[in-house]
């Protein structure tokens, strides 16, 4: 069970907005297989999209504690409250940030056999599924980010944020 190598802010291809699943295939089960492989692979892991593995589509995977869970061409139906955490990124390992997010969010998703499905989620699967969906729109959570907050994880000082963003934006 060897993962793909997930790319790193700076990577244009997390910048673009990632095209929709229309054919529920093979093909879609392999990217769905390499993804869960990724993400069971990397530490501290949460949830991945598809373009961090150099794929722009619009599929993720995350186990927020519960489980493995698919989410295809994925669209927020309704959002709710407001929880302020830290938050991290497979694609800037070493860093975390204060972000504002939603506390409840619904959406409707896709399963890879094409069928609907309502999801909700609270608090950290909140979390997770907006910094997930974010990244198929080409938005990163240091976007987000007010205050300065980022973090060297090693040091617990902060990090320079605005070299971040810099680093982080379209060529
Ligand atoms: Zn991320």
């Amino acid at each position: 069970m060897s993962g793909k190598k997930i790319l790193p802010f700076g990577d244009p291809i997390l910048r673009k907005k990632a095209r929709p699943i229309v054919r529920f295939d093979q093909e879609l089960g392999k990217l769905l297989g390499d993804l869960a492989n990724t993400l069971y692979a990397a530490e501290g892991r949460a949830g991945l999209a598809a373009p961090q593995i150099g794929v722009s589509k619009r599929v993720i995977v995350m186990d927020c504690g519960d489980g493995l869970i698919e989410l295809i061409n994925p669209r927020i139906l309704e959002t709710r409250g407001e929880q302020t955490g830290s938050e991290a990124c497979l694609s800037f390992p070493g860093y975390s940030g204060v972000v504002k997010r939603a506390n409840y969010v619904k959406i409707k998703t896709l399963t890879r056999n094409g069928e609907e499905l309502l999801i909700e989620g609270e608090e950290f699967l909140a979390r997770c599924i907006q910094h997930e969906m974010d990244h198929l729109d080409g938005v990163l959570y240091i976007d987000h980010i007010q205050d300065n907050e980022l973090y060297d994880d090693q040091t617990g000082e902060k990090a320079n944020l605005q070299e971040a963003v810099r680093r982080s934006k379209k060529p």
